[in-house]
């Protein structure tokens, strides 16, 4: 007999919650992953960047595995039929996974669940991800908190040295199956096509945490702030090692780790946020929706240096700086009204560290829709923003090298017309 450990955003061998209940259950481990048709076959990119990065990610498991004589078993189709095969190729006594607390990981884990029940085989969950999940910081009342300051008030306060505590796999490595692994499925069975690498590192560099209270605005600055997210998206870095860092030496950097947690508790406690603005008003506003703008806005031909610096960004590299987002964001949906679902679910194809919960909270931020988001009539203004945080130009012109030449787009909109636009057309829609 053996166990299956089922690894979904946790792609790491050390200080796994799942990885290290199953190593020590008694039972040989086979680590498994599954490449979802459910989740590749709404990618339209073939070439989408965060295929490579899990598909270069379960190499290197692959690698570390071998050396242990065990491997990763890696299937392509949907889980239930995942699950058939691994349980006629194996003698499966449980299974173990780390909580994913998405809408569709949820309905997906409660599926399995069922399955794997009727065959009475147990699958158990651990908190992985996060340091605190769901309903465990909650207000004295027992209500999910909807404003960000006093709910990382809680948090701080709940925190103890246990939460961050390092699950030690290595212990017992002794545990995994011995086997020589099958080969990962190709590209081409996948249906996508390798991309580049270029993919920011794991480790979380001290001097950028240290630093970061001072550096994290300006995105010139390559160094300004952590580049972490695809990794705490995938789980190649674990939460419990970054917070004890953050915990250390900067306390903005581990309010942003809680920001993280704050929108994943949103997201369980008010799921309607995929659809719909957090704050029902928010839904009467009479949006332009011009798709020609929006079209503009994408290609990051809108006339306005920073916000089509951001755009370009996005769409070469998969990253764009917090910053940005944020003006990118606040333009298409205040200087455009374009409804704010178009640009969440642009980014959400772009993003490498794409997470439906932050992007989600980020977008309804802007947007001024959102719990706790900035008020309507906050209507940044891109010009005075590049002022502040990239005086030099120097982000600007990296990305939007032919700024001062005739082929630069002159504005989409002008700036003070379109903020009044905005002003009255949101005020029309939310006011009673
Ligand atoms: P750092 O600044 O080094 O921060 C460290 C980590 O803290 C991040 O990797 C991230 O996990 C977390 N974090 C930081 N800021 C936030 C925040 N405001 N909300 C939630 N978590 C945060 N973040 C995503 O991880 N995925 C998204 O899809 C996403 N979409 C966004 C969309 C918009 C419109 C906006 C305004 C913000 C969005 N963010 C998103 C939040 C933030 O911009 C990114 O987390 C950050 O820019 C990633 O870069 P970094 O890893 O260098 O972050």
């Amino acid at each position: 007999k053996i166990c299956l450990c089922w690894m979904r955003r946790d792609l790491r061998l050390e200080d796994n919650a799942a990885l290290y209940h199953a190593l020590k259950s008694g039972f040989p481990v086979v680590p498994v992953f599954i490449f979802d048709t459910n989740i590749l076959d709404d990618l339209e990119d073939k070439r989408d960047r965060r295929i490579t990065f899990i598909y270069t990610t379960l190499e290197n498991m692959q690698a570390q595995l071998i050396k242990k004589g065990s491997g990763l078993d890696v299937f392509y189709g949907t889980p239930q039929q995942a699950f058939d095969h691994y349980l006629t190729r194996y003698d499966v006594q449980a299974v173990f996974a780390n909580q994913d607390y998405e809408p569709y990981a949820i309905a997906r884990d409660a599926a399995i669940s069922k399955h794997l029940q009727e065959k009475n085989i147990a699958l158990h969950f651990y908190k992985d991800q996060v340091i605190f999940e769901q309903s465990e910081v909650m207000k004295d009342n027992g209500e999910p908190y909807t404003v960000f300051t006093p709910y990382s008030r809680k948090w701080k306060s709940l925190l103890t040295n246990f939460a961050l505590k390092n699950y030690p796999c290595d212990k017992y490595a002794s545990s995994f199956f011995q086997q020589a692994p099958p080969a990962l499925p190709s590209y081409q069975q996948l249906g996508f096509i390798e991309t580049d690498k270029h993919f920011p590192g794991s480790k979380p560099a001290d001097a950028i945490i240290q630093h970061y209270d001072k550096t994290r605005d300006y995105p010139a600055l390559d160094q300004g702030t952590s580049r972490l997210g695809v990794h705490l998206r995938f789980g190649t870095i674990s939460i419990r090692t970054l917070a004890r860092k953050a915990l250390q030496l900067n306390e903005t950097y581990l309010n942003e780790l809680i920001w993280r947690e704050f929108y994943q508790m949103i997201l369980w406690h008010f799921p309607k946020v995929v659809t719909e603005s957090f704050k029902a008003q928010y839904d009467n506003i009479s949006w332009r929706n011009n798709t020609a703008e929006f079209e503009k806005w994408c290609k990051g031909e809108t006339g306005y240096p920073i916000v089509d610096a951001g755009m370009r960004q996005l769409n070469t590299t998969g990253f764009m700086h917090n910053r940005v987002r944020m003006i990118t964001a606040s333009f298409l949906t205040k200087h455009l009204l374009i409804d704010w679902r178009w640009g969440e679910a642009y980014f959400g194809v772009k993003l490498l560290d794409y997470d439906l919960a932050a992007n989600n909270g980020g977008w309804q931020w802007a947007a001024g829709s959102g719990c706790d988001a900035a008020p309507y009539f906050r209507i940044f203004n891109p010009y005075l923003q590049t002022t502040r945080f990239d005086k030099e130009l120097k982000y600007i012109r990296h990305w939007v090298p032919e700024l001062d030449t005739l082929q630069y787009p002159p504005p989409i909109v002008i700036h003070e017309a379109a903020r009044k636009r905005a002003l009255a057309v949101y005020e029309a829609g939310i006011k009673p």
